[in-house]
């Protein structure tokens, strides 16, 4: 089965400096339960190629399905979950009642919402710090509450934009290690956004290389490859 399918995608944005082309004619199949990493410098594209994928904006021109649908469907079925760098955690609600959230959305009974936050803060490290509000929290505790947000929905698809940019090298080893594990166990696929080679070689099955102007796939390198040549 296919997770993600991108077929020759461009997107130009127009801006009062000019026209800037973030991608241009990408292709990109990913499979499901397949881990792959989107590496390149800044500018190349990789955060809009996963918004477009999360319909958070649309492509100029060619097509993305999600799991056989439009990204419109996939996102109102709730089929894949998001971590970006930015948290964007709604500051009026606790920790925990922001790792409910896509769950009410769902319309999961109060119970079951409870026990897993309460499980999802366990797997993140913040037990104790459930019915906290987001500003008492540093930026890498935030980061880690929106992981657990994008892991509520238990969805096939995560997609994660340099979601451990905040966190300290050891939270960030443990939460690499647990993602890994977490993916295993429920055969969800991932789409993430690194800067880091080592990050993408131990995280991913493939990584995926970009550049910029326009913005382009240059290379796709399976993992074992990426390994042997290290
Ligand atoms: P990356 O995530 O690889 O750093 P981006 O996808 O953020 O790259 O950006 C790709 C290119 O598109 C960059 O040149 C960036 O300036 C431009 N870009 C991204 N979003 C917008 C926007 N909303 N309006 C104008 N230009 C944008
Ligand atoms: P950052 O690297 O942004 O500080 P981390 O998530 O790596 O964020 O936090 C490292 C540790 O520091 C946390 O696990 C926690 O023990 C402690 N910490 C950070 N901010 C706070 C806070 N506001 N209240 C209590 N402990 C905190």
């Amino acid at each position: 089965a296919t997770a993600v399918d991108v077929r020759g995608v461009s997107k130009v944005f127009t801006t009062k400096a000019g026209t800037v082309t973030a991608l241009d004619d990408v292709h990109l199949r990913i499979a499901a339960g397949e881990f792959v990493s989107l590496i390149g410098p800044s500018g190349c594209g990789k955060s809009t190629l996963l918004r477009l994928v999360a319909d958070l904006d649309e492509p100029s021109s060619g097509e993305i399905e999600v799991f056989g649908r439009s990204p419109r469907v996939a996102r109102e079925a709730q089929d894949y979950g998001i971590a970006f760098q930015q948290a964007g955690l709604l500051p009026w609600r606790t920790v925990a009642a922001n790792v409910e959230l896509p769950l009410e959305l769902h319309g999961v009974g109060r119970r079951e919402r409870a026990a897993r936050a309460a499980d999802l803060l366990a797997l993140v490290g913040l037990t104790d710090f459930a019915r906290h509000f987001p500003h008492q929290l540093s930026g890498g505790m935030q980061q880690r509450v929106a992981i657990a947000r994008s892991l509520a929905e238990r969805p096939s698809l995560l997609l994660m934009d340099e979601p451990f940019g905040a966190l300290d090298e050891m939270t960030r080893e443990r939460m690499q290690t647990e993602l890994v594990r977490l993916c295993a166990e429920t055969g969800a696929a991932v789409v993430f956004v690194t800067h880091s080679i080592p990050e993408a070689v131990f995280l991913s099955q493939r990584v995926v290389v970009m550049s910029p102007r326009p913005g382009r796939i240059t290379q796709v390198v399976p993992v074992d490859l990426a390994r042997t040549a290290e």
